[in-house]
């Protein structure tokens, strides 16, 4: 006779009828079932609450992806507190800025960063704890003592959850506030979506910080039943190597354009598969097309962001549409709108994307001013994307509203430039961006990283936009280089690129 609670923990595991069900296997030969999370879940609940923790308390956590970690996910949600994992390369220095902005009362860390975290848990007068991937640390230790029995806090539908930083690609990063429904009922959706089930098996090989490994990936697994492999990082070998029992991966774009470089990728290898997913940055067009060829599966692209978690798909049945994000999800309404005014733009008109629906998170931590000005009156998010929905539906991202250049007075939207640019010959990648420039406000630069051996030169680049783009969107220079500037998501920095070329049409 349980009351109905809406504790994302309670929604994930009620009625597991299979508890010897495989959840999570890892590369060092460990195989968790459904039942063991649950059980290790509990100790870690018992743990938190004897730290004092309470619920709604913040515990932020700096561990490498392990079991470990998602059972100290899971023990943390159940405990009614607030999971806010932070990326694991953040230094010191960043995280002195995040743990004092979320005021966490308990810090966990890998056992070798206790020593520099300490003093600054001590300045919000947290406590730290460790857990280490290989079952060391205080708070392993403690657990496996703890007993699994833990009444599951009771929570309401919008009572935090979580709380994740957003990357950081267009600025400093912010806290999104996500409830246990935001989370439960996007997962769900998403489970319906791209037709989950207990027989499917995951590569998980995305990082455990961010909302695409963390909320798409184990929470779609733990609501299907199904199982996921856990891999440390991207290792396209092993990848192919494990696409021989599994069904699904999900990856950011760079997975495919690491998989495509690798010569086992084929049809035969890829057979067992029943679906590839991409998202958290634009998957190209061409990349689309060359796994088509290659393997005769299309790549589903979806488009999320952490505040919102998952907002559009392309459709498991019919077209899934190279450089297109897909259809709204249930209960998930996209609109685009004039940005200065909010008013919504016809088909196919580009405007500012906004969201709403119960996937959309509770606001930004600690910053109420940022939280209202990016939601309009009638409650949509302005997610700060650019885009379009077509005739048929598909919604279409062009960039960032903080990428767009505005040249000589008129709008240069990167990705129509950049998607020129991709499909010559020898370029594999471009990206475009506004450089100060003192007669045009900005000059639209196109950066390029082309084939080894390829002879890209800027002279030709300009030849062969000629004709196809109108003047104002001309890039005024073309630079070759070996890479893009890209963080741990794969996302592209922008301003990473327009700090390098700030001076080039500096007047001498
Ligand atoms: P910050 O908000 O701190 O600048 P961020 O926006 O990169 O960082 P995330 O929340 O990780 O942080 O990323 C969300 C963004 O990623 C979206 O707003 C969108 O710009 C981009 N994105 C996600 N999926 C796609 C996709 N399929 N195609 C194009 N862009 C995508
Ligand atoms: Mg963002």
């Amino acid at each position: 006779n349980q009351a109905a609670n809406a504790n994302l923990f309670s929604r994930l595991f009620g009625g597991l009828n299979d508890p010897k069900r495989l959840a999570i296997e890892t590369q060092d030969g460990a195989h968790i079932s459904y039942g063991d999370l649950i059980a290790r879940a509990g100790q870690m609940a018992n743990v938190l609450v004897a730290r004092g923790v309470k619920p709604g308390d913040r515990v932020a956590v700096q561990v490498e992806k392990s079991v470990a970690n998602i059972v100290l996910y899971l023990g943390t949600v159940r405990a009614g507190a607030v999971y806010l994992p932070l990326n694991t390369a953040y230094t010191l220095n960043e995280l002195d800025y995040f743990i004092g902005d979320a005021e966490p009362s308990l810090v966990v860390c890998d056992p070798s960063k206790a020593e520099g975290l300490a003093p600054i848990a001590a300045k919000v007068k947290a406590k730290v704890e460790t857990l280490g991937p290989d079952g060391k640390g205080s708070l392993t230790e403690a657990a496996e003592k703890a007993s699994s029995e833990f009444a599951t806090v009771s929570r309401a539908n919008d009572d935090l959850a979580a709380i994740l930083y957003t990357s950081g690609t267009t600025g400093r990063s912010k806290g999104a506030m996500l409830t246990h429904d935001n989370l439960a009922s996007n997962s769900l959706s998403l489970v319906g979506y791209w037709r989950f089930t207990d027989k499917d098996v995951l590569i998980h090989a995305l990082p455990i910080y961010h909302t695409h490994g963390l909320f798409v990936a184990t929470n779609v697994t733990l609501f299907s039943r199904a199982s996921m492999i856990f891999l440390p990082k991207l290792d396209p070998d092993l990848i192919i190597k494990l696409m021989a029992r599994a069904t699904v991966l999900m990856g950011v774009p760079t997975f495919y354009t690491r998989l495509l470089q690798n010569p086992a990728l084929s049809r035969e290898t890829t057979r067992h598969m029943r679906l590839f997913i991409s998202g958290s940055a634009p998957l190209l067009a061409e990349t689309h097309r060359e796994w088509s060829a290659r393997t005769g599966h299309a790549v589903l692209e979806r488009y999320g962001m952490t505040e919102t978690n998952m907002n559009t798909s392309n459709p498991y049945d019919g077209e899934r549409l190279p450089g297109a994000v897909g259809f709204p999800l249930p209960g998930v309404s996209v609109r685009v709108t004039e940005p200065e005014t909010g008013k919504e733009l016809p088909r196919d008109q580009i405007g500012m994307i906004e969201v709403k629906g119960p996937n959309v998170f509770k606001g930004y931590w600690r910053m109420p001013e940022k939280t209202k000005s990016e939601f309009r009156p009638d409650g949509f998010f302005i997610t700060g994307d650019l885009g379009k929905i077509d005739a048929k539906g598909y919604v279409h991202i062009l960039g960032r509203g903080k990428d767009l250049v505005i040249s000589g007075g008129f709008n240069v939207y990167p990705k129509e430039i950049e998607s020129e640019i991709d499909a010559m010959p020898g370029v594999i990648e471009s990206a475009v961006i506004g450089v100060p420039h003192a007669d045009f406000g900005e000059g639209v630069t196109a950066v390029l990283v082309c084939n080894k051996g390829a002879d890209v030169t800027e002279a030709a680049v300009l030849k062969a936009l000629d004709g196809r783009l109108a003047k104002f969107k001309m890039p005024k220079r073309v630079f070759v280089v070996d890479e893009l500037p890209r963080n741990t998501m794969g996302k592209v920095q922008k301003n990473v690129l327009r700090d390098t070329y700030k001076d080039i049409f500096a007047k001498k």
